[in-house]
């Protein structure tokens, strides 16, 4: 038995990074799983990926979460093509990092557009149908960053107001059966750390054990860790957890 066995798992931005070690954890513990990405042919090969077990099933879907008819035709699919919808995770995500007084205002509405509003429109849609059958788990991506972080000023901002959103979702929607709650990634070695290397101009080994060299724990963090983490808040174990943010950042910000 598995946790999530005859469940429906949406997770955005899962081509690749943090949002496709999350829905391989939700495959190998029995969900039926969406990967919902931007292009299409890539959300449909990384589902072919998945560890299905037994009975679930796996479907790419292309997707824009920051564009509210391509996110609610995506959540329509999903119940039509899997049976419904129980799990949605908020992952997609994109930075364009510069100090304030270069940010141009594509900047701020790209990374605000994806991250917010695309949070927003994703978990509107899906709400529907968790009010309805008085179940559902949302899952949010938040950061390290929304602490504070030289260059990021959009991405921090966006990545607080997860945090905000998360907190208002588990007021409004915890008296219909269903949680929200949020991660908080430290550093996570993927695509999108490699593309802050290139930017920064260090070599992608060298800026992981700078990473490393700086965390408690001595170590950069994986997709697997947080998939860890989103299995059990979006587990009915912690049914009783609701409008929370974990952080999970090897205690990177404990100072
Ligand atoms: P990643 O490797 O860059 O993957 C992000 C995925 O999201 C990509 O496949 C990307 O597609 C997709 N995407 C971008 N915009 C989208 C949109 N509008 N609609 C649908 N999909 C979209 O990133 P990651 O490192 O796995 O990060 C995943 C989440 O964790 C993000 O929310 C990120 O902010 C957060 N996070 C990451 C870290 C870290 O250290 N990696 C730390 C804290 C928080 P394309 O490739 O086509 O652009």
């Amino acid at each position: 038995m598995g946790r999530f066995d005859g469940r429906v798992v949406v997770v955005t931005g899962a081509a690749r990074g943090i949002g496709f070690g999350t829905a391989t954890r939700f495959a190998e513990e029995g969900a039926s799983v969406a990967i919902l990405d931007l292009d299409e042919s890539a959300a449909a090969e990384a589902a072919a990926k998945l560890p299905l077990v037994d009975g679930a099933k796996a479907i790419g879907i292309g997707c824009d979460v920051a564009n509210t008819e391509s996110g609610e035709a995506a959540v329509e699919r999903v119940v039509s093509e899997l049976g419904g919808i129980h799990v949605l995770v908020n992952n997609a995500g994109i930075t364009r990092d510069n100090l304030l007084f270069k940010m141009t205002d594509d900047d701020w509405d790209m990374v605000l557009g994806v991250h917010l509003r695309g949070a927003f429109v994703m978990t509107r849609a899906a709400q529907k149908h968790f009010v309805a059958q008085k179940y559902g788990k949302i899952l949010n991506l938040s950061s390290v960053s929304a602490l504070g972080n030289r260059g990021q000023l959009n991405y921090s901002a966006a990545k607080m107001g997860v945090q905000g959103f998360t907190r208002t979702l588990g007021i409004e929607l915890g008296p219909f059966g269903v949680n929200a709650n949020a991660i908080a990634p430290g550093f996570i070695a993927t695509e999108m750390t490699d593309a802050t290397a290139a930017r920064l101009k260090i070599d992608v080994d060298d800026f992981r054990k700078m990473n490393a060299e700086a965390n408690p724990v001595r170590r950069v963090g994986y997709p697997e860790d947080i998939a860890a983490a989103a299995a059990f808040l979006c587990s009915d174990e912690a049914s009783y957890i609701t409008g929370q943010t974990l952080y999970v950042d090897g205690g990177a910000k404990l100072g």
